[in-house]
């Protein structure tokens, strides 16, 4: 299979880099990963264990410029359960040794080749079949898909040990691999959407070449597709994509047997959708064999060569709105990285996006500096229903001050059925209260409230009146957007308000930065609070009357809330 995925480049120190930057360049969005501290690339890793294991784990290839051994220990945890296995090697830092790792049948040595021959070594290729014929016999190209991996190995074995094939169907990846070949071989590669009938002596081939389309979705629709395939002996490996009329796109069950089914959902603008209509659309006329309407209203066509599905209608689009929590990568969740990673698209102000990278070169980034939030979500919803997959990044949570309220309010203010259509997701992150809290200690460890002293959308009679009420409620507070050059004033007019109600000797904490670099934490009284030790990007948590400190073991104070309460007397 061709590598879609970029690789990651790992490199430990400034001898590596070099070599690095020479495969860098045969891979497009390729990147090089460097150890912090040792040398500069295009993304800083701290731990090379965590590191290795976290691309790994998302499928991303790596090329790792150490000792094999020490990859092998990297990622030995991760290799008990086999799941999908990307390409790892292991390259000498100075460029004189390739050496494929893992990835058998994800191209690794299809890579290690391609390296050596820039770097002018020969790959250390161990696969017995690879080594006879020059190609994993295993692992075709794109679009295609190996019915048995099983029988594939009986099959290679086979030839290994002496036996001759056949190539029935059309195989052109085949030409040029050095196979012993005989018409008249028991054994044959066959190259066919039909179902392998069993023949021990057969490695058979799908090209994903048959599309099913669906009028209206039913219950249990991936088993009607099953059926209408197994009817005409198909494969459900050869199917490419799974056909529905645009005015269904929001139902669940379609979505679901494209999932059960393993294949893309692709949509068209017809009520009835056939596979003849949609085929022909793509001028595959003459080049299909098409099958009538089953009765379960589904519609075989079979091309005679893979399809590509992104050429097939349009896919349903896809609008996440994640946050990045405060800026350390750790902090980011799993879900809001898969979000990141799947995204077509990535939309935000240029700070978040930046933090969100980096980004494969078929990543396109629209960065903005304009602070139109409003504007921001319309432009995501226009790219995402034509069909792309868009990240709408804010920092810490987007539902706190952030996107997700804007985008939902653009869809509000919207009568377009399209954009009513996409697909929307909301992905949560670590908020800045959260993040500046858990640094201190657990000063939201009781009842708490968020507000924001920004009077840009809204009047500062409200923010007033909410500060005064919270105070004397005895609510701890955080204030988000506290200054800003525009809005000098108001801090100082807001801790007059809390000082009215709140003993001078409250805690307070200000996060400034927090989980990004030169982050600083300072604990302070609400008395000695001065809003020019505070900046538009610091946190300022008010405690209540019950926020304390206790001394730490290092140095310093825990600042928390008890969980209990006491009525003040
Ligand atoms: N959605 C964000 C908040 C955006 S409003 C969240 O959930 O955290 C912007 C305000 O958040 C800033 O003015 C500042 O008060 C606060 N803030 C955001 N990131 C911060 C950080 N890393 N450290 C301290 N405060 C931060």
């Amino acid at each position: 299979m061709a590598i879609v995925t970029p690789p990651a480049i790992v490199i430990l120190g400034r001898g590596a880099l070099a070599t690095a930057r020479r495969v860098q360049a045969l891979y497009a969005g390729a990147q090089v990963h460097a150890l912090q501290g040792r040398v500069e690339g295009d993304v800083a890793f701290s731990e090379l264990g965590v590191h290795l294991r976290a691309c790994y784990a998302r499928g991303t290839p790596i090329v790792a410029l150490c000792a094999a051994g020490i990859v092998i220990r990297c990622l030995a945890p991760l290799l008990a359960n086999k799941g999908a296995e990307p390409p790892v090697l292991a390259l000498a830092e100075d460029g004189s040794a390739v050496v494929p790792l893992l990835g058998g049948l994800t191209g690794v040595n299809v890579m290690a080749r391609e390296i050596g021959a820039a770097l002018a070594v020969a790959p250390a290729i161990t696969t017995s079949g690879e080594l006879r014929f020059g190609a994993c016999l295993l692992d075709p190209p794109e679009g295609y898909a190996l019915a048995s991996l099983a029988q594939g190995k009986r099959f290679v074995s086979d030839l290994l040990a002496g036996a001759t094939t056949r190539i029935d169907g059309h195989a052109p990846w085949l030409e040029a691999v050095d196979l012993p070949r005989d018409a008249h071989a028991r054994h044959a590669i066959r190259v066919s959407a039909q179902a392998w009938n069993g023949n021990p002596d057969d490695l058979v081939i799908h090209p994903r070449s048959i599309v099913a389309a669906v009028g209206a979705p039913c219950e249990a629709l991936a088993q009607s597709v099953h059926r209408a395939l197994a009817a005409r002996g198909l494969a459900p490996l050869a199917l490419a994509a799974l056909i529905a009329p645009a005015s269904q796109m929001c139902d669940g069950a379609l979505a679901q047997a494209a999932t059960e089914l393993d294949v893309p959902l692709r949509f068209v603008d017809t009520a009835t959708p056939t596979p003849e209509a949609v085929l022909s659309a793509l001028a595959f006329g003459a080049d299909v064999e098409s099958y009538a309407q089953n009765e379960g209203g589904i519609g075989l066509a079979c091309a005679r060569a893979p399809l590509d599905p992104l050429a097939l209608g349009r896919a349903r689009g896809k609008l996440t709105v994640l946050g990045l929590g405060p800026g350390r990568a750790d902090l980011l969740t799993p879900a809001a990285r898969a979000a990141l990673d799947d995204a077509t698209d990535i939309v935000g102000y240029a700070t978040y996006v930046d933090m969100a990278g980096p980004f494969r070169a078929d990543q396109q980034r629209h960065a903005t500096d304009n602070r139109e939030e409003l504007q921001r979500a319309r432009h995501a919803f226009a790219m995402a229903s034509e069909g792309r997959r868009v990240a709408v990044v804010s920092s810490g949570d987007p539902g706190v001050f952030a996107m997700a309220a804007a985008v939902l309010e653009a869809l509000e203010g919207s009568d377009d059925a399209h954009w009513h259509a996409v697909e929307l997701a909301i992905v949560p992150g670590v908020c800045a209260a959260l993040a500046t809290a858990a640094r201190v200690g657990a000063p939201l460890g009781h009842d708490f409230c968020m507000l924001s002293l920004s009077d840009n959308l809204k009047p500062w009679t409200v923010i007033e009146k909410r500060l005064l009420h919270a105070a004397q409620a005895d609510l701890v507070m955080a204030f988000y957007n506290p200054v800003s050059r525009a809005r000098p004033w108001q801090l100082d007019r807001a801790l007059e308000i809390v000082r009215s109600v709140r003993a001078p000797q409250t805690r307070v904490v200000l996060g400034r930065d927090v989980g990004r670099p030169g982050e600083t934490l300072r604990a302070t009284t609400l008395g000695a609070l001065r809003s020019a030790d505070v900046d538009m990007r610091t946190m300022v948590i008010v405690g209540s009357s019950a926020t304390r400190g206790i001394a730490r073991g290092d140095a310093g104070e825990w600042i928390y809330t008890p969980r209990w309460y006491r009525e003040e007397t």
